[in-house]
């Protein structure tokens, strides 16, 4: 067998596309969704990032606000700007670039943001709404995984799950949302006794680990579905966690690295700027954005 390739980097540019037009469907209501991206310091990845979203915000219709920050500013510099830009109607969407400096308390900073506008849904009010099944801003990278998912698989009820990996920006979420979908969830981790097994049984296996080619190709239940969430720079260039060549012959479905999961996060970030420029003006949500 060999699996479909879940082509992610189309799936965004239908995504974005979609995104503009209704973006100036909102225009015609003379509004325009404005995404502030706060970056302190001069991590080379992170400027990369910050600069890719920027082009893609401006590029589907938005107000892009960046504010770049010495890597040496306080915690009061930071939580000014912050409380600076929450009273400012101009901006719907508040994206502190992680990591920050060591010196500063990332929990603290997050959690300063106004709930409605943290775009990157990772205040603490926002994952109690997704662990409780409210109205939440949901984080962009498992967010872009779920509407891949449900694009390939219809329904995920009573779908065997797992998710490979438990950090905040990625694992739990993911585990979260499948959830909320009825899939029968588990979530492995470094820990987990006889992962191969574990993965065995999984109908969808979302891998966000953090290592070249972890997820072996025998693990791979045939015709499941394998999201990839994994980037890793080796001296072959960018891989994923998963054995994208032996996995790829047992799977039915598969997520590509480069070009699966990677386009969807900021296609994603730009989704939930538009979804808290609908709710703070009164609109509902846009359809199929948010789970
Ligand atoms: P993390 O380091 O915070 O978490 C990794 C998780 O993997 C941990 O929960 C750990 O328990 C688990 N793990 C480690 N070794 C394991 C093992 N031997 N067996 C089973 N589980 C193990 O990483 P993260 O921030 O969740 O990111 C994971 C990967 O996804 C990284 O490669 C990262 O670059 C990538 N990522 C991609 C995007 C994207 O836009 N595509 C976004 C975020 C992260």
């Amino acid at each position: 067998m060999t699996a479909q390739i879940i082509d992610g980097k189309a799936f965004a540019a239908g995504l974005r596309a979609r995104i503009t037009t209704e973006v100036a469907a909102m225009a015609d209501r003379g509004i325009t969704p404005g995404l502030a991206v706060v970056l302190v310091g001069e991590d080379p990845a992170s400027q990369v990032y910050v600069r890719s979203k920027h082009r893609q915000t401006v590029e589907v219709g938005m107000n892009s606000f960046e504010h770049r920050l010495p890597a040496e500013t306080d915690q009061k510099t930071l939580l000014d700007l912050i409380a600076q830009l929450n009273a400012d109607p101009a901006v719907n969407g508040i994206l502190v670039q992680l990591p920050l400096p060591a010196h500063l308390d990332e929990a603290l900073v997050i959690n300063a943001i106004a709930a409605e506008k943290d775009v990157d849904g990772f205040h603490i009010l926002n994952v109690g709404r997704l662990a409780t099944g409210q109205k939440a801003m949901v984080p962009c990278t498992p967010l872009g995984c779920l509407m891949m998912l449900r694009e390939q698989l219809g329904s995920l009820s009573g779908k065997n799950a797992v998710v490979i990996g438990r950090s905040n920006i990625v694992g739990k979420p993911m585990a979260q949302l499948l959830l909320r979908d009825s899939a029968t969830v588990t979530v492995a981790h470094s820990r987990t006794a006889d992962l191969p097994a574990v993965v065995r049984g999984a109908d969808i296996v979302v891998a966000a680990v953090g290592r070249p080619n972890f997820v072996q190709g025998d693990w791979i239940k045939p015709g499941a579905t394998v999201i990839d969430v994994g980037i890793n720079r080796t001296d072959d260039g960018l891989v994923g966690d998963v054995d994208f060549a032996a996995a790829s012959q047992v799977a039915g479905a598969i997520t590509p690295v480069p070009g699966g999961v990677g386009p969807m996060t900021i296609a994603c970030l730009l989704a939930n700027t538009l979804t808290a420029t609908a709710r703070a003006n009164g609109l509902p949500d846009p359809e199929g954005l948010t789970p």
